[in-house]
């Protein structure tokens, strides 16, 4: 099976939540929690909380990751990030295009392609967002919004860069809604996704990309998601933010 060739990969996304202090603390309760797992564990943190993260984190299997960076090097964009600063911090991994920047901070599909060529050119490996509306889906075309992002935010992206970038599939109407795609439905998109890839990059690169759900999932849900042929983890929000919770994410992955 395919599947057996990607390494899951699990991120939490702590979204504008949690103090350094209160930082130090879920880190603390996370690092044992994580020890053991055989996923690749990735916490995505807000930009205050980045040093004492990396700090924490070292010599553990916890990576750190933030949760934008901007497409400039350095110059005159108040309030913004660039990738290399992130690099310089000791972060490994920077989400992209999450729907919550698309809908609030008018990101777009070139602002993303933009973003994502400045992370991988800086040396981060990228959790690129993409997915559809709820009136989208009712419409009937998620597919075709969910190609239409993923080959624009991958424009100019090598074969060689896809090792350093993940898809996460994340239907808006499940971000921390409480309402999950079924398995079946996650599953057909990421397989879509896949094929998407597939036709871009090839096969062989296709199938080494691994592709995660998002959206609501939570200890109840995460086994027969993570149980899916192209589902090969989960990039996580309210569930990121309770070690116990995350621990039942962390040991789904791993013994799925
Ligand atoms: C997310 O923030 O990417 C997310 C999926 O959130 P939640 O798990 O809360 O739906």
């Amino acid at each position: 099976m395919n599947k057996n060739l990607r390494k899951p990969v699990i991120a939490g996304n702590w979204k504008m939540n949690k103090t350094a202090a209160e930082a130090e603390t879920l880190i603390g309760e996370l690092i044992p929690v994580a020890k053991d797992a055989t996923c690749e564990t990735v916490i995505c943190v807000p930009y205050t909380d980045l040093a004492v993260a990396v700090k924490l984190t070292a010599g553990t299997n916890i990576k750190v990751g933030a949760q934008n960076c901007h497409f400039k090097k350095s110059g005159a964009f108040t309030g913004e990030i660039s990738a290399e600063m992130l690099k310089t911090t000791g972060v490994e991994y920077v989400i992209i295009g999450h729907s919550e920047r698309r809908q609030y901070f008018a990101e777009t599909d070139l602002t993303v392609n933009r973003r994502t060529k400045a992370a991988l050119e800086a040396g981060l490996k990228v959790i690129l967002c993409v997915g559809e509306m709820l009136s989208e889906r009712e419409d009937g075309i998620t597919e075709t919004v969910v190609k239409l992002q993923t080959i624009a935010d991958l424009t100019d992206i090598t074969a060689e860069q896809m090792k350093n970038v993940i898809i996460a599939y994340e239907p808006v109407w499940a971000i921390g809604t409480g309402k999950v795609a079924t398995d079946e439905q996650a599953e057909e998109v990421c397989a879509f996704i896949r094929a998407v890839l597939a036709e871009k990059y090839g096969k062989a690169v296709a199938d080494g990309v691994v592709i995660q759900y998002g959206g609501s999932m939570n200890p109840k849900n995460a086994a027969g998601l993570l149980a899916k042929e192209n589902i090969d983890g989960g990039l996580i929000g309210g569930a990121s933010l309770k070690a116990e919770d995350f621990a039942a994410l962390l040991s789904a992955a791993t013994n799925g």
